[in-house]
């Protein structure tokens, strides 16, 4: 009888901070242009910060904000840069149409 309240209030609490926390993750919840995702998918993500940013999730918005070039990764493999400049400047171009 002594194990059973104990382990009662823990599953009550853990419960009730569970549902606190979907609550919270739903309220404040940021939408992120999925862009930024491919763009991680499409650098090195060794997330060695020779670029400058401190990992390829920045060194990604960097680039979509067009503050970096897909050079100025160290570790990128050199074939690998057409891809991305191709994927910036579709980026650029679909977003220059949305703007008009
Ligand atoms: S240099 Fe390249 S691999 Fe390293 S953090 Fe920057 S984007 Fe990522």
């Amino acid at each position: 009888m002594q194990i059973i309240l104990p382990a009662l209030v823990l599953a009550v609490l853990g419960f009730g901070l569970g549902v606190l926390i979907n609550f919270v993750a739903k309220v404040f919840y940021v939408e992120e242009d999925p862009a930024i995702e491919e763009m991680v998918d499409l650098l090195p993500r060794y997330n060695c910060g020779a670029c400058g940013h401190p990992g390829c999730k920045e060194m990604a918005i960097a680039l979509l904000e067009n503050k970096n070039k897909p050079a100025d990764c160290k570790p990128i493999k050199k074939d690998q840069i057409p891809v991305i400049q191709e994927y910036l400047d579709n980026y650029f171009k679909n977003k220059k149409a949305k703007e008009n």
